[in-house]
């Protein structure tokens, strides 16, 4: 055979062979038709390429679909090329930043001569499906950094040859579709014609390169899809997240607020809200209680040499609130941005041995950070913000054992609160850069493997990515899937051997010498703020029982008997259920409607026959009349409900 072959390695394990040159696409066919029509990109020896890249030797192969996240950004990041060349026919003299796919969808960051509103968005999407409809191929060229120099230069576009400045020689891609060029590394779909259906969402103002000093630019943001009953079903979901935006239902169901006098990104919480954190407060306490926790409280604020020591002003002071004065002219106060080094303090506040540890310092500690004003959304993006913090301080032969107790609490809350799909990001050092973190090798060997052992003794569905590891230690980070299928971070477990080294914490041994104690960062909500937002968006407003603000409204049907719905009420909140009257003069049917809408569990309606009987009826939130109960009976009824929610 005069031709060379190369051997291909499938993810399965299994092995075939193919004349070297073979494209992904061509081994695609080799497969299937069916597959080769679905294939989007491929990841060839761990990088993501387009389908038409020969593959010159031995080489490990994954094709990637529309069911892959690379298949789907190999497809939104083409899709922004598409929108790019719709723009610069509509806009002639429109220059570029940078177009990438994101999470769902994608973006083109442009400078346009006339200004771009949402209302000009139809006119580009159609020019998008015109030229979609030609099917042009994107075609790859490699060109060397003077030639791309050149050719941007004379184009005008600024942008673009302030990214080829930052570029190395050798390295540089262009790719055209139609009569539009772009610097891009790739990859992208074969064709233009595999994008069968486009909306864009939305225009946003981004400085250039995400810098304040620099120019705004216009953010077309936008999602397409390889079929038109894909982009009706994304649609119809993003009208539903409409209907849940946690903002939205914050107002209605009066949870928090804001108020631009006190400060952007500031949340303040009204009654309701308030009273619904203090029993998911209460809840977390109480589990970790049986864990062994201890609670303490810290001070919000703490002299800025206490962040110095602790490494976190020299990483953010800059982009921090900047440190509070005093009248003694040498004294500087930060905002506390976090609590470890006050907890770390805390330790150090007395001489500890090998027998007390480990140690668990909980606290909800309310931290604060700047955020850039764009970048602030309702109870997800805040200036200031409450943790479920604690830090447990162990032994290095406690490790593996606690980090499993605290992935215990997470997995206990994510039931209580039903989130049932959430996968655990394994975050690991990049092993090509080791020189980026600080630890010894060892100690890192030991943290990760204690990380993934962890996770597979609990059977947690994983992903494992290298280089997302904080600098100071690995992490495992809880993604949950939410009603609507969007993925939100929430929980967070951290190894640190690094704040023990900075604040010198140690403990004695049985050997009677000096050791330090590794320390465990976790906060299994994230946020209190976070967490409220997420399960809003989650539920809806509908709260579990436990925890729903409201869980019973008594509905007197007229105004004869309002004396007796309030003695209901005044039973009911007397055995600890949160229970109200609606004696407003309406009819039953409204008011029943009302507090429908409203999402509360349980409405008691009463008249005559209850009230001879010292009975009420009772109807339940989605399964209608219950029939008729003693508010004895009521009680103990709803108290079961909940002791159910919240066991173990
Ligand atoms: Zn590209
Ligand atoms: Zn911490």
């Amino acid at each position: 055979m005069s031709q060379n072959s190369v051997k291909i390695t499938f993810p399965d394990g299994n092995v075939r062979e193919y004349p070297q040159g073979v494209t992904p696409l061509q081994i695609a066919e080799s497969i299937s038709q069916r597959l080769a029509q679905e294939v989007l990109s491929a990841t060839v020896d761990g990088k993501v390429t387009d389908l038409a890249m020969p593959i010159e030797r031995d080489a490990s192969v994954k094709l990637h679909k529309w069911e892959d996240p690379e298949g789907r950004a190999t497809f939104w990041h083409t899709s922004s090329h598409l929108l790019a060349e719709a723009l610069e026919s509509l806009y002639p003299g429109i220059k570029f930043g940078i177009g990438p796919s994101i999470e769902s969808g994608f973006y083109y960051d442009v400078d346009s001569p006339v200004p771009i509103t949402e209302a000009d968005l139809p006119k580009i999407e159609k020019k998008m499906e015109e030229l979609a409809r030609t099917k042009e191929p994107l075609v790859r060229r490699e060109v060397s950094k003077a030639e791309a120099m050149r050719i941007f230069s004379e184009k005008g576009d600024q942008y673009k040859t302030e990214l080829i400045g930052d570029l190395q020689d050798g390295t540089i891609t262009f790719y055209t579709n139609g009569c539009f060029t772009d610097l891009c590394r790739g990859p992208h779909l074969p064709n233009t014609g595999l994008i069968k259906a486009i909306k864009l969402t939305s225009v946003a103002g981004a400085y250039w390169r995400g810098n304040e000093k620099n120019k705004m630019l216009t953010r077309i943001y936008g999602v397409a899809f390889p079929k038109k009953s894909m982009l009706d079903e994304h649609l119809a979901m993003l009208e539903e997240a409409k209907k849940r935006d946690h903002r939205k239902l914050g107002k209605e169901l009066e949870l928090f607020m804001f108020s631009p006098r006190v400060g952007q990104g500031l949340p303040m919480w009204l009654p309701k809200g308030a009273a619904l954190r203090e029993r998911l407060q209460n809840f977390l306490q109480s589990v970790q209680k049986k864990y062994g926790y201890e609670q303490v409280i810290t001070p919000h604020i703490g002299m800025k040499d206490l962040y110095v020591t602790s490494g976190h002003y020299a990483k953010y002071g800059k982009d921090s609130f900047q440190p509070i004065r005093t009248p003694d002219e040498n004294e500087e106060f930060l905002l506390k941005p976090m609590n470890c080094p006050h907890h770390c303090e805390i330790y150090r506040h007395k001489p500890r041995s090998y027998r007390d540890l480990p140690l668990r310092f909980a606290e909800f500690g309310t931290v604060y950070r700047y955020e850039q004003s764009g970048e602030l959304h309702g109870l997800t993006r805040v200036r200031g913000f409450t943790q479920d913090d604690a830090h447990l301080f162990v032994r290095p032969d406690q490790l593996l054992e606690e980090f499993e107790k605290v992935i215990d609490i997470v997995l206990y809350i994510f039931k209580t609160l039903k989130f049932e799909d959430f996968i655990a990001q394994v975050s690991l050092r990049d092993p090509a850069n080791k020189e980026k973190y600080i630890g010894s090798d060892e100690n890192w060997e030991k943290a990760e493997r204690a990380i993934i052992e962890a996770a597979e003794h609990k059977g947690l569905k994983t992903v494992v990515e290298l280089g997302e590891a904080a600098f100071y230690g690995p992490k495992l980070d809880f993604m949950v899937k939410d009603a609507l299928g969007r993925k939100w971070q929430l929980g967070t477990i951290q190894v640190d051997y690094n704040l023990p080294e900075r604040f010198d914490l140690t403990y004695t041994g049985a050997d009677d010498q000096p050791h330090r104690p590794i320390m465990i960062h976790r906060a299994p909500f994230g946020s209190m703020e976070r967490f409220v937002a997420v399960l809003l968006e989650h539920t809806g407003g509908k709260f579990p029982l436990w925890l729903t603000p409201q869980q019973v409204v008594v509905l007197p049907i007229s105004e004869k008997f309002n004396d007796y719905a309030q003695s209901v009420s005044k039973f009911l909140n007397n055995s600890d259920i949160r229970a109200e009257v609606d004696c407003r003069n309406e009819k039953i049917g409204r008011k029943i409607r009302d507090n429908e809408l409203k999402r509360v569990p349980f409405l008691l309606i009463v008249g005559e026959k209850e009230e001879a009987e010292g009975t009420v009826s009772v109807r339940m939130q989605g399964e209608g009349d219950k029939g008729t109960m003693k508010r004895e009976e009521f009680a103990a009824y709803l108290a079961d409900l909940v002791k159910k929610e919240v066991e173990a």
